[in-house]
């Protein structure tokens, strides 16, 4: 826009129009690049001619914020490299990313779906309550029982294999390149929430998933202050998550996917502070006379130590623990959260912050005590994120919150 032609406008017109960009504007072509991608918040877009625009529609050019948007596609693109995958799609959300994944991979009215029986509780709803109830049949199983899993897809045929890689809050490791194995004999799509591994510990693309979900509101954003979520996949399979996105529309924003990425650039030096700590936090808490169980995948003591050694490559081990106080139910729990004063107890993980969270009253709070119960979560246990603090004084505090 030619300043001096603000001059032919009224007030109410410049007001509406001056210092906005157009096709050519000069400040397109100023022979400078921002190091950081800058956030485009504008929700339509305008091309030089009408014959652009009309292209941009066919060719997955930005025209309307909820098809795709700058700062977006920055994000996705850089966790489509972390991830290893050729496409990655941004949501408002990791439940909106769960439930977009298994939508693009097919599950309908009529279809079924196989999935591990201790998922992060909303999305054990999502599939028991809301897909069911939508006529998806869907069936639970254990995914550390390969024969189990198997037999489920032998009788049922899923369109989708879903699991966590590690589980959330029991921390179980699913053997992802035996599930790929088994989900792809069977023709089903196979789903990883990789969440709590992050792609620092297994990128579960280039061993056999077809989609690879996060909650971006933990390690990837990593500071507690965005919800979003990020489904990575092939080229083959963007079409039909785009036509999600699309209709679904819970897009992420502009402005938290600046922030995500901007959480993004540090995560290796957050995980693995926080993942090395963990294993420090998990070992004294096994050595502590009031923690009846221990549950960390880097302990020799947990069922799968072997396999998240194979998995992980010795890069660690993840960043949650999960405990048993010992005689302990809900009063002796909320006694000890109480006592803590750098731990903060409040519901969510991969904060920089170390985060204490008691599954039975909030991840689980929705499940019937009975289905609780049948997934093994105790109304004794404590799940905890650790942060990037020092070791030394978040094990200071636990010891202190413990002598309560
Ligand atoms: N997947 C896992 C493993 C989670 O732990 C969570 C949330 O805690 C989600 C998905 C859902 O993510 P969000 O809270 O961003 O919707």
């Amino acid at each position: 826009m030619t300043r001096g032609q603000y001059s032919d406008w009224r007030m109410e017109t410049r007001a509406v129009h001056a210092g906005r960009l157009i096709p050519g504007d000069d400040r397109d072509r100023r022979p400078f690049i921002p190091t950081v991608p800058p956030i485009h918040p504008s929700v339509t877009y305008y091309y030089g001619r009408m014959e652009d625009l009309d292209a941009a529609f066919d060719a997955e050019g930005y025209v309307y914020a909820r098809h795709g948007s700058p700062t977006v596609a920055a994000l996705e693109e850089a966790v489509a490299a972390l991830e290893e995958g050729e496409t990655a799609m941004a949501f408002a959300s990791g439940m909106a990313a769960v439930h977009a994944a298994l939508l693009a991979a097919g599950a309908r009215a009529g279809t079924a779906v196989v999935a591990a029986r201790d998922l992060y509780g909303a999305t054990y709803l999502l599939l028991d309550r809301l897909l069911r109830s939508q006529g998806v049949n869907v069936r639970f199983v254990d995914v550390t029982d390969l024969a189990e899993v198997e037999a489920a897809c032998a009788e049922v045929c899923p369109v989708v294999l879903l699991v966590e890689t590690v589980s959330n809050p029991l921390l179980k490791v699913a053997d992802l390149p035996a599930l790929a194995e088994i989900a792809h004999r069977y023709g089903a799509a196979f789903l990883v929430d990789n969440t709590f591994a992050t792609p620092y510990l297994v990128r579960p693309l280039s061993l056999g998933a077809d989609f690879v979900i996060h909650s971006g509101t933990k390690y990837l954003g990593g500071h507690g202050d965005v919800l979003a979520g990020v489904v990575v996949t092939s080229a083959a399979r963007r079409e039909a998550l785009m036509e999600v996105l699309k209709t679904m529309g819970a897009n992420l924003g502009p402005m938290e996917a600046w922030l995500l990425l901007r959480g993004l650039r540090t995560l290796v030096l957050r995980v693995e502070r926080q993942f090395a700590s963990a294993q420090a936090v998990a070992r004294w808490l096994e050595a502590h006379p009031r923690i009846a169980r221990v549950l960390y995948p880097g302990l020799p003591s947990h069922p799968q130590h072997d396999l998240a050694l194979r998995l992980f490559g010795g890069r660690g081990f993840g960043g949650i623990v999960t405990f048993e106080l010992k005689d302990a139910g809900r009063e002796e729990v909320f006694r000890f959260m109480d006592r803590l004063r750098l731990c903060v107890p409040a519901t969510s993980l991969g904060d920089v912050q170390t985060l204490v969270l008691y599954p039975a009253r909030s991840s689980h709070r929705s499940l019937t005590p009975e289905e609780r119960a049948s997934l093994g979560i105790t109304e004794g246990m404590v799940r905890i994120s650790v942060g990037i603090e020092a070791v030394e004084d978040i094990l200071a505090d636990l010891e202190e919150a413990l002598k309560g």
